[in-house]
């Protein structure tokens, strides 16, 4: 496991705590309701033209290019940020961009053994990683938001939720984002028996690596409940991902749900959101909640970096 792991961490420690906020994960979720704002493509709509809300109306950053040495995401070098036209078409602030990759990776996994559970990852580097899970929402607005904003994302999907429509996520693959294990039909794991739950995870692990070619390397159980159970441990063990990951903050519609009683960001921390439609977001769209996931961070100063960079797979 990752001898680095800080102590808030959750390693093995099933936490009431934790538990409570990971139920939150998955759900319809109520909304902490800041006020909405049009984060449609400049081009598509109505609305206002404001940024997001609460955005402050300071002058954005400059439009440079990732500080890495590349401009496309690559072993040693953070993902690149978008131009600044690009944030501007979606009523956006850049983001900082994100720095290169580490090269001792703060998350080192091992071939075999128990696998380590974590819901943040320790860093200096004054980023959070965006993980997206489920899969319902399939709207191409999002591929084309991605693809302009070059937000590096980590997708945990189900796969009798994506299994009618593949091929949308192998574009946001194709743009250089990792895909992991959300079980087949989104079971709760502490309500199943272990043989359940190995199959809920290998089967969704052998359609995900049929469709998507790369084997998913982690695993996220839905709600994050059994998390820190044996039986769930041994069960990720017999199907292939290296590591159980949860999240410190839950996108919500215009908001986050921080676990941190301070309710703020900090350098490392996992944030899940989902693929969410009008009809769970109130009548919001995909690409306004990202929006807003994106105002959100960039209010509070951070880069969005790719969690798999910070994350040393076990050697082949
Ligand atoms: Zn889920």
């Amino acid at each position: 496991m990752n001898r680095h792991a800080r102590s808030r961490t959750t390693v093995y420690v099933a936490g009431a705590l934790a538990l409570l906020a990971a139920a939150t994960g998955c759900t319809g979720g109520g909304d902490s309701g800041a006020a909405s704002a049009a984060l449609v493509p400049a081009s598509g709509s109505p609305a206002s033209g404001s940024p997001a809300s609460g955005s402050p109306a300071t002058a954005a950053p400059s439009p440079s290019r990732s500080a890495g040495p590349s401009p496309t995401a690559s072993p040693s070098g953070g993902p690149a940020a978008g131009d600044a036209a690009a944030w501007a078409k979606w009523h956006l602030t850049p983001l900082p961009p994100a720095p290169p990759a580490p090269a001792d990776k703060p998350v080192k996994l091992a071939r075999t053994g128990p696998v380590p559970v974590f819901s943040e990852v320790k860093t200096s580097d004054k980023v959070v990683f965006v993980t997206i899970d489920d899969g319902a929402e399939k709207d191409p607005k999002f591929v084309e938001m991605l693809t302009d904003l070059k937000v590096p994302v980590s997708m945990f999907l189900t796969r009798d939720i994506v299994k009618d429509d593949y091929g949308y996520f192998k574009r946001l693959q194709a743009l250089g984002n990792h895909i992991h294990n959300h079980t087949v039909d989104h079971a709760q794991m502490s309500k199943v028996p272990p043989e359940k739950q190995k199959s809920e995870i290998c089967d969704a692990q052998a359609a995900l690596t049929q469709q998507y070619v790369t084997p998913p390397l982690l695993f996220r159980p839905p709600y994050g409940d059994g998390a820190n159970t044996p039986a769930l441990n041994t069960a990720v063990q017999q199907c292939g991902p290296r590591a159980v990951v949860l999240w410190r903050e839950s996108m919500q519609i215009h908001d986050m749900q921080y676990q941190a009683a301070d309710k703020k960001l900090r350098a490392g921390d996992i944030v899940l959101a989902h693929f969410r439609g009008p009809k769970d977001l109130k009548g919001e769209t995909m690409t306004q909640m990202f929006g807003e996931l994106l105002a959100r961070i960039q209010e509070q100063g951070f880069a969005v970096a790719r969690l798999e960079d910070y994350i040393e797979a076990p050697a082949a």
